[in-house]
């Protein structure tokens, strides 16, 4: 089998580099392990940020997010039993965002490949990236019970954290960065309408809390928890009661509204970078390259401005015959993914309680609230990175 891209991986980044590659005219084989209701399933994030609004559309895939995805002009902090909104749009000439899940993303991406694109195998396992330092890169993968190669002229790695690209670079040229956390996040959905029309992001004595959702019908929320902690191990209950309490504010009209819980898991809090992002032929984008707290709702974000950094690459190296976007390709991408490590790094920082916090450490956390809802600078950077760094 011979393709120009070959791309591993059919998350957000995969799907979407194979739809900006078809549009531009360039073919492209994906390769994804695992099968289509799996893919289409998976419950990860739900915060689109303008940038991405605008690709989604321009690649032809927005007609559904534009009808069921709910747009937003601010979130909610709250600390100290106060509360506080941040007015994206006034603060950013105009930027707001959208809230459409990850799983509707990649099902609209999905049906339009499927539709008109080139071949998305899935099932289809990639078992090793071969030959990046070469005009010829290649992937072995495993597909309906036998091994077979994929020839291609550049292999883009989007196979997320637990994928065999990175493998492919070569140990003495790979730096990784990483931070990991004494917490996780109990996510939940619940078959309640949202008892805030925008996302709450709740800093208190007992932990961090986040009220979201995905549509008019349905709460996601979320409660700080230990690492270690086993979803099994909260009653529904006991989540809303403590959603109840690291919610509460001095607002006699604020109210929880409580429903069924349809689905409940524990999220890791990690921050991650591998450099560089590029060996040779092999391309790396999104989870597969880096890995932020979702604090920030920048992890699908990321991997957006990735692909669209690579596809603009190639189509300009097609048409110009200048390969310098794809020599530079890891430097620029970078730039972006570290401004989205600091702001989901500060966020995490100022909202979540650490199992070994000092007075001192709340007496900060507390300052910076304080600093970011009194202040319009500091209130401005945080909408900035919120809907977006430009792409
Ligand atoms: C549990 C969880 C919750 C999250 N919640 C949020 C959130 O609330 N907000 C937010 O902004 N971000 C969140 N994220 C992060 C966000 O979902 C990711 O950043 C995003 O999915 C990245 O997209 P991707 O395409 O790079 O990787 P992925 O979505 O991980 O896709 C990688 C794909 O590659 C496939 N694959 C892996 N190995 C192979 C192989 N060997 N061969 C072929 N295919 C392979 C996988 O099956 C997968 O389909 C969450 C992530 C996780 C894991």
């Amino acid at each position: 089998m011979r393709t120009t891209v070959g791309i591993v991986g059919a998350g957000p980044a995969g799907l979407l580099l194979a739809r900006l590659l078809h549009n531009a005219g360039i073919d492209s084989v994906v390769l994804e392990s695992r099968d289509r209701p799996y893919v289409e399933q998976r419950q990860r994030a739900g915060i689109l940020e303008q940038g991405t609004v605008d690709v989604l559309r321009a690649a032809g895939v927005g007609a559904r997010m534009d009808r069921e995805g709910l747009p937003h002009d601010g979130i909610e902090l709250r600390f100290d039993r106060r509360r506080h909104r941040v007015d994206f749009p006034a603060l950013t000439g105009g930027r707001r965002v959208m809230v459409y899940a990850q799983t509707e993303v990649c099902k609209d991406l999905i049906a339009a490949q499927l539709a008109d694109g080139g071949p998305l195998l899935f099932e289809a396992e990639a078992l090793a990236v071969e030959g990046a330092e070469t005009d010829r890169p290649r992937v072995r993968f495993r597909h309906g019970g036998r091994e077979d190669v994929l020839d291609c002229d550049y292999v883009v790695g989007c196979d997320g954290f637990w994928g065999v690209a990175r493998k492919a670079v070569p140990a003495a040229l790979s730096r990784t960065y990483e931070r990991t956390y004494p917490f996780g996040w109990l996510g939940i959905l619940a078959d309640v309408a949202p008892s805030h029309d925008e996302l709450v992001y709740a800093r208190g004595e007992r932990g961090f809390a986040l009220l979201s959702m995905r549509s008019p019908s349905v709460t996601r929320a979320y409660l700080q928890v230990p690492a270690d902690t086993d979803a099994a191990d909260w009653s529904d209950d006991g989540i809303w009661d403590e959603l109840d309490r690291r919610l509460e504010v001095d607002d006699p009209h604020w109210r929880l509204a409580r429903g069924p819980v349809t689905s409940k898991s524990v999220t890791p809090m990690r921050s991650y970078v591998h450099e560089p992002m590029r060996h040779g032929r092999l391309f790396l984008a999104g989870d597969a390259a880096h890995i932020v707290p979702p604090t920030g709702a920048k992890g699908l974000n990321l991997a957006v401005g990735d692909v669209v950094t690579f596809a603009r690459a190639l189509i300009a190296r097609r048409d110009t015959g200048d390969a310098t976007l794809l020599d530079t390709y890891s430097e620029t991408c970078l730039r972006r993914v570290w401004q989205a490590e600091r702001f989901s790094y500060a966020m995490t920082t100022m909202l979540h309680r650490a199992p070994d916090a000092t007075a001192f450490d709340d007496k900060i956390q507390l300052a910076r609230l304080d600093r970011l809802t009194s202040a319009r600078a500091a209130e401005t950077d945080l909408a900035e990175a919120y809907t977006g760094f430009p792409l």
